[in-house]
Protein backbone atom coordinates (compact mmCIF):
# COMPACT_ATOMS: atom_id res chain seq x y z
CA UNK A 1 0.00 0.00 0.00
CA UNK A 2 1.49 3.27 -0.70
CA UNK A 3 -0.53 5.53 1.69
CA UNK A 4 1.56 8.47 3.21
CA UNK A 5 0.45 8.95 7.10
CA UNK A 6 2.34 11.77 8.79
CA UNK A 7 1.53 11.69 12.87
CA UNK A 8 2.61 14.07 15.07
CA UNK A 9 5.37 15.53 12.52
CA UNK A 10 7.89 17.89 13.50
CA UNK A 11 11.09 19.55 12.14
CA UNK A 12 13.41 21.50 14.48
CA UNK A 13 16.55 23.34 12.84
CA UNK A 14 18.50 23.86 15.62
CA UNK A 15 16.03 26.17 17.97
CA UNK A 16 13.97 27.19 14.71
CA UNK A 17 10.96 25.14 13.96
CA UNK A 18 10.22 24.57 10.76
CA UNK A 19 7.33 22.24 10.87
CA UNK A 20 4.95 22.67 13.96
CA UNK A 21 3.31 19.29 14.59
CA UNK A 22 1.43 18.02 11.39
CA UNK A 23 -0.93 15.46 11.41
CA UNK A 24 -1.64 14.64 7.72
CA UNK A 25 -3.04 11.43 5.91
CA UNK A 26 -2.66 11.16 1.97
CA UNK A 27 -4.63 7.93 0.38
CA UNK A 28 -3.54 5.37 -1.82
CA UNK A 29 -3.15 6.45 -5.71
CA UNK A 30 -4.23 10.61 -4.35
CA UNK A 31 -2.65 13.45 -5.73
CA UNK A 32 -2.23 15.90 -2.46
CA UNK A 33 -0.29 19.41 -3.15
CA UNK A 34 1.58 20.98 -0.30
CA UNK A 35 0.48 24.85 -0.81
CA UNK A 36 2.11 28.02 1.08
CA UNK A 37 4.35 30.75 0.69
CA UNK A 38 8.00 30.22 0.72
CA UNK A 39 9.38 29.10 3.87
CA UNK A 40 6.46 27.61 5.58
CA UNK A 41 7.83 24.43 5.46
CA UNK A 42 6.66 22.73 2.08
CA UNK A 43 9.81 21.60 0.93
CA UNK A 44 11.08 20.36 4.84
CA UNK A 45 8.07 18.08 4.74
CA UNK A 46 8.85 16.25 1.60
CA UNK A 47 12.63 16.04 2.34
CA UNK A 48 11.20 14.30 5.62
CA UNK A 49 8.54 12.15 3.25
CA UNK A 50 11.62 11.28 1.21
CA UNK A 51 13.69 10.21 4.20
CA UNK A 52 16.37 12.94 3.27
CA UNK A 53 15.49 14.78 6.47
CA UNK A 54 15.26 12.92 9.67
CA UNK A 55 12.17 14.08 11.69
CA UNK A 56 12.70 15.51 15.04
CA UNK A 57 9.39 14.18 16.56
CA UNK A 58 6.57 12.00 15.07
CA UNK A 59 6.24 9.19 12.42
CA UNK A 60 5.83 8.67 9.06
CA UNK A 61 4.41 5.52 8.08
CA UNK A 62 3.82 4.16 3.94
CA UNK A 63 0.60 2.00 4.76
CA UNK A 64 0.74 0.13 7.79
CA UNK A 65 5.40 0.37 7.74
CA UNK A 66 7.24 3.35 9.92
CA UNK A 67 9.80 4.96 7.70
CA UNK A 68 11.88 5.78 10.73
CA UNK A 69 15.54 4.56 9.72
CA UNK A 70 14.46 3.46 6.64
CA UNK A 71 17.32 5.02 3.89
CA UNK A 72 15.72 7.21 1.45
CA UNK A 73 16.87 4.37 -1.42
CA UNK A 74 14.60 1.58 0.65
CA UNK A 75 11.75 3.83 0.64
CA UNK A 76 10.69 3.03 -3.25
CA UNK A 77 9.72 6.78 -3.93
CA UNK A 78 10.59 9.02 -6.99
CA UNK A 79 11.70 12.60 -6.98
CA UNK A 80 11.35 15.13 -9.26
CA UNK A 81 13.13 18.49 -8.08
CA UNK A 82 13.11 22.18 -9.19
CA UNK A 83 16.45 21.88 -10.93
CA UNK A 84 15.76 18.83 -13.65
CA UNK A 85 18.63 16.57 -12.38
CA UNK A 86 19.82 14.49 -15.68
CA UNK A 87 22.60 13.43 -17.54
CA UNK A 88 23.67 15.82 -20.02
CA UNK A 89 26.10 13.66 -22.48
CA UNK A 90 23.31 11.33 -22.95
CA UNK A 91 20.37 11.24 -25.37
CA UNK A 92 17.33 10.87 -23.82
CA UNK A 93 17.05 7.55 -24.21
CA UNK A 94 18.84 6.67 -22.55
CA UNK A 95 18.19 9.07 -19.89
CA UNK A 96 14.84 7.44 -19.90
CA UNK A 97 16.08 3.90 -19.53
CA UNK A 98 18.91 4.92 -16.72
CA UNK A 99 16.78 3.79 -13.57
CA UNK A 100 15.60 0.74 -15.74
CA UNK A 101 18.83 -0.69 -16.95
CA UNK A 102 20.61 -0.17 -13.56
CA UNK A 103 17.78 -2.81 -12.27
CA UNK A 104 18.74 -5.01 -14.99
CA UNK A 105 15.04 -5.22 -17.11
CA UNK A 106 14.89 -6.73 -19.70
CA UNK A 107 15.39 -4.81 -22.95
CA UNK A 108 12.44 -5.45 -24.47
CA UNK A 109 10.47 -4.08 -21.55
CA UNK A 110 13.01 -1.36 -21.42
CA UNK A 111 12.40 -0.45 -25.00
CA UNK A 112 8.32 -0.97 -24.10
CA UNK A 113 8.17 1.35 -21.38
CA UNK A 114 10.52 3.79 -22.40
CA UNK A 115 8.45 4.32 -25.99
CA UNK A 116 4.85 4.40 -23.60
CA UNK A 117 6.74 7.13 -21.49
CA UNK A 118 8.14 9.23 -24.41
CA UNK A 119 4.73 9.55 -26.03
CA UNK A 120 2.69 10.40 -22.47
CA UNK A 121 5.63 13.49 -22.19
CA UNK A 122 5.68 13.77 -25.87
CA UNK A 123 9.53 13.23 -26.26
CA UNK A 124 9.19 10.67 -28.70
CA UNK A 125 10.55 12.68 -31.48
CA UNK A 126 13.42 13.28 -29.93
CA UNK A 127 14.57 10.36 -27.89
CA UNK A 128 17.97 9.86 -29.76
CA UNK A 129 19.01 13.91 -29.02
CA UNK A 130 21.57 14.22 -26.82
CA UNK A 131 20.31 16.08 -23.56
CA UNK A 132 22.83 19.05 -23.33
CA UNK A 133 21.24 20.21 -27.08
CA UNK A 134 17.67 20.44 -25.37
CA UNK A 135 15.85 23.50 -23.65
CA UNK A 136 15.01 23.78 -19.80
CA UNK A 137 11.59 23.21 -20.46
CA UNK A 138 12.23 19.57 -22.40
CA UNK A 139 14.97 18.40 -20.02
CA UNK A 140 12.19 18.67 -17.35
CA UNK A 141 9.93 16.79 -19.08
CA UNK A 142 12.90 14.18 -19.28
CA UNK A 143 13.22 14.53 -15.24
CA UNK A 144 10.10 13.80 -14.87
CA UNK A 145 9.88 11.02 -17.16
CA UNK A 146 13.04 9.38 -16.10
CA UNK A 147 11.87 9.07 -12.57
CA UNK A 148 8.24 8.15 -13.31
CA UNK A 149 9.39 5.53 -15.60
CA UNK A 150 10.68 3.56 -12.36
CA UNK A 151 6.97 3.49 -11.77
CA UNK A 152 7.51 4.46 -7.99
CA UNK A 153 4.65 3.96 -5.87
CA UNK A 154 5.07 7.11 -4.19
CA UNK A 155 5.60 9.93 -6.43
CA UNK A 156 7.33 13.17 -5.23
CA UNK A 157 7.60 16.55 -7.01
CA UNK A 158 9.34 19.96 -4.89
CA UNK A 159 8.68 22.44 -7.67
CA UNK A 160 9.32 20.76 -10.59
CA UNK A 161 7.66 23.74 -13.10
CA UNK A 162 9.03 26.83 -11.24
CA UNK A 163 11.86 26.83 -13.89
CA UNK A 164 9.65 26.57 -17.06
CA UNK A 165 8.14 28.81 -18.83
CA UNK A 166 4.66 29.83 -18.45
CA UNK A 167 3.18 28.37 -21.65
CA UNK A 168 4.90 24.91 -20.99
CA UNK A 169 4.03 25.06 -17.28
CA UNK A 170 0.06 25.13 -18.88
CA UNK A 171 1.11 21.86 -20.74
CA UNK A 172 2.39 20.32 -18.07
CA UNK A 173 -0.31 20.62 -15.89
CA UNK A 174 -2.26 18.90 -17.65
CA UNK A 175 0.38 16.00 -18.90
CA UNK A 176 1.43 15.49 -14.94
CA UNK A 177 -2.20 14.82 -14.23
CA UNK A 178 -2.38 12.75 -16.68
CA UNK A 179 0.47 10.81 -16.19
CA UNK A 180 -0.60 10.51 -12.01
CA UNK A 181 -3.93 9.19 -13.58
CA UNK A 182 -2.33 6.36 -15.50
CA UNK A 183 0.15 5.34 -13.59
CA UNK A 184 -1.96 5.44 -9.88
CA UNK A 185 0.73 6.56 -7.93
CA UNK A 186 0.39 8.71 -4.96
CA UNK A 187 1.76 11.96 -5.67
CA UNK A 188 2.74 14.79 -3.32
CA UNK A 189 3.43 17.80 -4.82
CA UNK A 190 5.54 20.88 -3.50
CA UNK A 191 4.46 23.97 -5.23
CA UNK A 192 3.33 28.19 -3.62
CA UNK A 193 1.71 28.33 -7.09
CA UNK A 194 -1.73 28.35 -6.45
CA UNK A 195 -2.64 27.39 -9.64
CA UNK A 196 -0.71 24.05 -10.07
CA UNK A 197 -2.31 23.24 -6.60
CA UNK A 198 -5.85 24.03 -8.00
CA UNK A 199 -5.45 22.25 -11.47
CA UNK A 200 -3.93 19.60 -10.50
CA UNK A 201 -4.41 18.04 -6.72
CA UNK A 202 -7.19 15.84 -5.20
CA UNK A 203 -6.62 17.56 -2.32
CA UNK A 204 -4.48 20.68 -1.36
CA UNK A 205 -3.04 20.62 1.98
CA UNK A 206 -2.22 24.78 2.76
CA UNK A 207 0.72 25.51 4.85
CA UNK A 208 1.88 28.37 6.50
CA UNK A 209 4.58 29.37 9.03
CA UNK A 210 5.09 25.94 9.54
CA UNK A 211 1.55 25.13 10.55
CA UNK A 212 -0.80 23.45 8.14
CA UNK A 213 -3.65 25.28 7.90
CA UNK A 214 -6.25 23.31 5.88
CA UNK A 215 -6.64 20.24 4.33
CA UNK A 216 -9.38 19.90 1.55
CA UNK A 217 -10.67 19.50 -2.17
CA UNK A 218 -9.21 22.54 -4.44
CA UNK A 219 -13.20 23.88 -4.29
CA UNK A 220 -13.38 23.27 -0.43
CA UNK A 221 -10.38 25.53 0.57
CA UNK A 222 -12.18 28.18 -2.32
CA UNK A 223 -15.29 27.68 -1.38
CA UNK A 224 -14.75 27.35 2.40
CA UNK A 225 -11.22 28.47 3.93
CA UNK A 226 -10.68 27.58 7.38
CA UNK A 227 -9.49 30.85 8.38
CA UNK A 228 -8.35 34.30 7.26
CA UNK A 229 -5.07 33.39 6.03
CA UNK A 230 -6.67 30.29 3.48
CA UNK A 231 -9.12 33.27 2.54
CA UNK A 232 -6.76 35.44 1.49
CA UNK A 233 -4.10 32.83 0.08
CA UNK A 234 -6.37 31.08 -2.49
CA UNK A 235 -7.63 33.04 -4.78
CA UNK A 236 -6.74 35.31 -6.94
CA UNK A 237 -7.17 38.19 -6.28
CA UNK A 238 -7.56 37.00 -2.96
CA UNK A 239 -11.22 36.78 -0.38
CA UNK A 240 -11.83 40.64 0.59
CA UNK A 241 -11.95 40.79 4.20
CA UNK A 242 -13.90 43.85 6.15
CA UNK A 243 -13.90 44.56 9.52
CA UNK A 244 -16.77 44.24 11.32
CA UNK A 245 -19.34 43.44 14.43
CA UNK A 246 -22.59 41.33 14.40
CA UNK A 247 -25.57 44.08 14.64
CA UNK A 248 -29.27 43.67 14.72
CA UNK A 249 -31.19 45.12 11.88
CA UNK A 250 -35.19 45.38 11.18
CA UNK A 251 -33.68 43.07 8.55
CA UNK A 252 -32.41 40.69 10.53
CA UNK A 253 -28.48 39.85 12.13
CA UNK A 254 -26.29 41.89 10.05
CA UNK A 255 -22.59 42.96 10.13
CA UNK A 256 -21.82 46.53 11.35
CA UNK A 257 -18.99 47.15 8.63
CA UNK A 258 -18.87 50.85 10.71
CA UNK A 259 -18.16 53.65 7.99
CA UNK A 260 -19.27 51.41 5.02
CA UNK A 261 -22.75 50.60 6.60
CA UNK A 262 -24.27 47.79 7.51
CA UNK A 263 -24.14 44.44 5.19
CA UNK A 264 -26.03 42.41 3.79
CA UNK A 265 -29.10 40.31 6.15
CA UNK A 266 -26.95 37.15 7.05
CA UNK A 267 -28.52 33.63 6.67
CA UNK A 268 -29.61 32.47 9.78
CA UNK A 269 -27.41 29.49 10.74
CA UNK A 270 -24.28 31.56 10.14
CA UNK A 271 -26.32 34.64 12.06
CA UNK A 272 -26.68 31.71 14.96
CA UNK A 273 -23.13 30.82 14.75
CA UNK A 274 -21.86 34.10 14.78
CA UNK A 275 -23.51 34.83 17.51
CA UNK A 276 -21.43 32.36 19.95
CA UNK A 277 -18.66 33.69 18.57
CA UNK A 278 -17.19 37.13 19.87
CA UNK A 279 -18.62 39.05 17.74
CA UNK A 280 -16.05 41.14 16.32
CA UNK A 281 -15.86 39.54 12.90
CA UNK A 282 -13.85 39.96 9.04
CA UNK A 283 -17.10 39.96 6.74
CA UNK A 284 -15.51 38.17 3.53
CA UNK A 285 -16.56 37.88 0.34
CA UNK A 286 -14.83 36.92 -2.93
CA UNK A 287 -13.76 39.20 -5.67
CA UNK A 288 -15.80 36.82 -8.11
CA UNK A 289 -18.93 36.98 -6.07
CA UNK A 290 -20.12 40.19 -5.98
CA UNK A 291 -22.20 42.75 -8.19
CA UNK A 292 -22.53 46.03 -9.16
CA UNK A 293 -26.24 46.94 -8.39
CA UNK A 294 -28.42 50.20 -8.20
CA UNK A 295 -30.63 51.28 -6.19
CA UNK A 296 -30.01 48.24 -3.89
CA UNK A 297 -28.20 47.58 -0.83
CA UNK A 298 -24.48 46.89 -0.82
CA UNK A 299 -21.48 48.82 -0.13
CA UNK A 300 -21.15 51.98 -1.53
CA UNK A 301 -17.20 52.47 -2.71
CA UNK A 302 -15.10 54.67 -4.80
CA UNK A 303 -13.00 53.10 -7.67
CA UNK A 304 -9.21 53.21 -7.21
CA UNK A 305 -7.86 51.49 -9.89
CA UNK A 306 -8.99 49.43 -12.81
CA UNK A 307 -6.91 46.66 -13.91
CA UNK A 308 -7.87 44.74 -17.46
CA UNK A 309 -6.57 41.47 -17.47
CA UNK A 310 -8.25 39.87 -20.43
CA UNK A 311 -10.91 37.99 -20.60
CA UNK A 312 -11.67 39.96 -16.83
CA UNK A 313 -11.29 42.95 -15.12
CA UNK A 314 -10.50 43.80 -11.90
CA UNK A 315 -12.04 46.64 -9.98
CA UNK A 316 -10.41 48.08 -6.85
CA UNK A 317 -12.26 50.58 -4.60
CA UNK A 318 -11.74 52.12 -1.41
CA UNK A 319 -13.06 50.67 1.23
CA UNK A 320 -11.39 52.70 4.43
CA UNK A 321 -8.55 50.62 5.93
CA UNK A 322 -9.20 48.26 3.15
CA UNK A 323 -9.53 47.49 -0.41
CA UNK A 324 -11.81 45.64 -1.85
CA UNK A 325 -11.62 44.26 -4.80
CA UNK A 326 -13.81 42.68 -7.64
CA UNK A 327 -13.46 40.77 -10.43
CA UNK A 328 -16.20 41.63 -13.34
CA UNK A 329 -16.30 40.80 -17.05
CA UNK A 330 -14.21 43.03 -19.54
CA UNK A 331 -17.32 45.02 -20.64
CA UNK A 332 -17.60 46.69 -17.24
CA UNK A 333 -17.73 50.56 -17.88
CA UNK A 334 -15.77 51.75 -13.94
CA UNK A 335 -13.52 54.07 -13.98
CA UNK A 336 -10.99 55.67 -11.31
CA UNK A 337 -13.21 57.82 -8.90
CA UNK A 338 -16.42 56.60 -10.33
CA UNK A 339 -18.84 55.38 -7.20
CA UNK A 340 -20.38 52.16 -7.12
CA UNK A 341 -22.69 50.07 -4.87
CA UNK A 342 -21.00 46.97 -4.71
CA UNK A 343 -23.29 43.98 -3.65
CA UNK A 344 -21.11 40.36 -2.59
CA UNK A 345 -23.48 37.39 -3.62
CA UNK A 346 -25.29 36.48 -0.35
CA UNK A 347 -24.33 32.66 -0.78
CA UNK A 348 -20.98 33.79 -0.63
CA UNK A 349 -20.64 35.94 2.44
CA UNK A 350 -17.85 34.01 4.68
CA UNK A 351 -17.44 35.20 8.30
CA UNK A 352 -14.22 34.95 10.59
CA UNK A 353 -13.40 35.47 14.05
CA UNK A 354 -11.42 38.72 14.04
CA UNK A 355 -9.21 37.35 17.56
CA UNK A 356 -8.80 33.66 15.90
CA UNK A 357 -9.05 34.46 12.15
CA UNK A 358 -10.93 31.15 11.92
CA UNK A 359 -13.97 31.01 9.98
CA UNK A 360 -17.31 30.77 11.36
CA UNK A 361 -19.86 28.69 10.71
CA UNK A 362 -18.47 25.33 9.68
CA UNK A 363 -16.30 22.51 11.40
P1 LIG B 1 10.60 27.43 -0.38
O1 LIG B 1 9.55 27.31 -1.42
O2 LIG B 1 11.19 28.80 -0.26
O3 LIG B 1 11.63 26.33 -0.39
P2 LIG B 1 9.33 25.98 1.77
O4 LIG B 1 7.93 26.18 2.18
O5 LIG B 1 9.64 24.76 0.99
O6 LIG B 1 9.81 27.27 1.01
P3 LIG B 1 11.30 25.04 3.61
O7 LIG B 1 12.40 24.95 2.60
O8 LIG B 1 10.65 23.79 4.06
O9 LIG B 1 10.19 26.04 3.09
O10 LIG B 1 11.86 25.83 4.86
C1 LIG B 1 11.06 26.08 6.00
C2 LIG B 1 11.88 26.92 6.95
O11 LIG B 1 12.95 26.14 7.46
C3 LIG B 1 12.52 28.13 6.30
O12 LIG B 1 12.45 29.20 7.22
C4 LIG B 1 13.94 27.71 6.06
O13 LIG B 1 14.82 28.81 6.12
C5 LIG B 1 14.20 26.77 7.22
N1 LIG B 1 15.17 25.72 6.88
C6 LIG B 1 15.04 24.81 5.89
N2 LIG B 1 16.12 23.98 5.87
C7 LIG B 1 16.94 24.41 6.85
C8 LIG B 1 18.23 23.97 7.35
N3 LIG B 1 18.85 22.94 6.81
N4 LIG B 1 18.75 24.66 8.38
C9 LIG B 1 18.10 25.71 8.96
N5 LIG B 1 16.90 26.16 8.53
C10 LIG B 1 16.32 25.53 7.51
Amino acid sequence: MSAIHLRNLVKRFGDFTALQPMDLDIADGEFMALLGPSGCGKSTTMNMIAGMEEPSEGRILFGERDMAGVPMGGRGVGFVFQNYAIFTHMTVRQNLSYGLRMTGKPAAEIERRVGSIAELLQLSPMLDRKADRLSVNILQRVAIGRSAIMEPAIFLLDEPLSNVDAAFRAVMRTELKQLQREFRQTMVYVTHDQLEAMTMADRIAVMDHGVLQQVGTPLEVYNHPANVFVARFIGAPGMNLLPGRLADSDRGAVVDLGPLGASARLPDQLAAAARASSGELLYGFRPEETTIVKDAPGLALAVTFVERIGARTIVHFDAGSESVKAVFDNDVDLTIGASAIVSPNADSVRLFDAATGAAIGRA
